[in-house]
């Protein structure tokens, strides 16, 4: 396994990481987790990602009984968890003074844990001033509850606004951004962000590499059951695929498995490979319903050893999405 410095920041997270979105408290059983995470550690992981709303809560209660079980050194991981998305009530959800501590202190306990290293805004808050969010924020870390603090899906002003409010006030800035990116999803990591890696040593922590399982071509010859895409539920990734452009992509996924079959790599490996090749990813954010399907990513670090200018060439004619400069960019 490679760790990367998170961005500007001190800590170190593995290139591969697990999350568990959809998978953990929700999709799969504790044993399973427990397996699934077993499996990353001992490949190497130590980033696990989660959030209050995975699971409405059970994805932090699986994945902290798996730690506890496993005895893991606490010093030995990084553990995240995201803001939001915590409940139905008025003040259950956003980035409000509020919410944010109560949230945060829920998360704790459903964990396990007196603290988590990172800890995310899920998604940007129109309706609550980003400076009270950056002040919650300072005060979660300098309370001892979270060591770094970032955002999730933000565009890059946004960011940049927290950034500079908190400079001004003498308070702790944004350190990372958990956005998608896959080779079907470009533009924020690949253009928008682009100053921020400059100019503020944003580090980000990607989600859906492989675009929830489309670019592992397991979907190139329909839906399989017990997959993603059948799950209930998860109808509008099924609308997805079925639409035009899902069917594009499904025929650049069959294209993609003929690069693969030449590296002796399987697609999945591939596409996590190409995410991970990106200098300005800090960590690929992985996800697996069988531990087998760990086994399988956790070796892309290899694959990505095999990406030379003309395989990435072969990819990107395929692709044909190459994001363009912005029209202000600099
Ligand atoms: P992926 O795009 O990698 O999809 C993972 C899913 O694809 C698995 O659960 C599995 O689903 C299938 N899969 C994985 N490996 C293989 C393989 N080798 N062969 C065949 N199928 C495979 O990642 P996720 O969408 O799960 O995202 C990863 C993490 O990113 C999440 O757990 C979460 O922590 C984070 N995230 C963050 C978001 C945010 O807003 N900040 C949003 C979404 C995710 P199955 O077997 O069930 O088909």
């Amino acid at each position: 396994m490679q760790y990367n410095n998170l961005g500007c920041a001190g800590i170190k997270v593995s290139a591969l990481s697990l999350g568990a979105w959809v998978t953990y408290g929700e999709q799969v059983d504790e044993d399973v987790t427990f397996k699934c995470m077993v499996a990353a550690y001992e490949a190497g992981v130590n980033f696990f990602d989660n959030a209050e709303a995975y699971g409405s809560g059970n994805g932090e209660i699986v994945m902290g009984n798996v730690i506890k079980k496993t005895g893991w050194k606490r010093s030995d991981l990084v553990i995240s968890t995201k803001i939001f998305w915590g409940g139905d009530g008025p003040n259950d959800s956003g980035l409000s003074w509020k919410h944010i501590i109560e949230g945060t202190n829920a998360a704790l306990k459903r964990l396990q844990m007196d603290y988590v290293d990172l800890i995310f805004c899920h998604r940007p808050d129109i309706e609550t001033p980003i400076e009270e969010t950056v002040r919650a924020m300072n005060h979660v870390i300098n309370q001892g509850k979270a060591f770094y603090w970032g955002t999730s899906e933000w565009n890059a002003d946004q960011i940049m606004e927290a950034y500079g409010i908190a400079r001004r006030e003498h308070l702790i800035p944004p350190v990372m951004e958990q956005p998608e990116y896959n080779m079907f999803k470009r533009q924020r990591i690949e253009r928008e962000y682009i100053r921020l890696y400059k100019e503020i040593g944003l580090g980000t922590t990607i989600w859906s590499p492989l675009a929830s399982g489309l670019l592992s071509g397991k979907y190139n010859q329909g839906i399989p059951s017990g997959s993603r895409f059948s799950l209930e539920g998860y109808d509008w990734l099924r609308k997805r695929l079925e639409g035009a452009e899902g069917q594009k992509n499904i025929e650049k996924v069959r294209q993609l498995s003929e690069i693969a079959k030449d590296l002796g790599c399987t697609t999945a490996q591939l596409a996590i490979a190409w995410c991970s090749k990106n200098p300005n990813v800090s960590t690929v954010i992985t996800g697996a319903s069988r531990p087998e399907q760990v086994d399988e990513n956790m070796k892309a670090l290899e694959v990505a050893d095999l990406l030379s200018e003309d395989v990435l060439d072969r990819i990107e004619n395929i692709l044909d999405n190459k994001p363009k400069p912005l029209p202000n960019f600099r």
